[in-house]
């Protein structure tokens, strides 16, 4: 796998915690496999996470829990 930039480094599998939108509403989905580009920071979502994510947007997997959290807006932080 390399970076869709041409950077000569390969990329690394990261874990990640992701906020997507499925009807306005947020979904977290935590241990997103993404992998990153260490030299110019590019994200590309592996076909596996690609297929998970799809699933869980289109409401095919349950959800294990809850996820609350506070909201900041970098406006509001000055
Ligand atoms: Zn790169």
């Amino acid at each position: 796998m390399e970076c869709p930039n041409g950077c000569p480094t390969p990329l690394k599998t990261e874990k990640q915690e992701k906020i997507f939108h499925r009807n306005g509403e947020p979904v977290v989905i935590s241990d997103l496999e993404v992998n990153v580009c260490p030299q110019c920071g590019q994200e590309t979502i592996p076909l596996p996470s690609a297929r998970s994510i799809e699933n869980i947007l289109s409401g095919k997997v349950k959800p294990s829990g809850k996820f609350t959290a506070e909201l900041y807006e970098v406006s509001a932080t000055v």
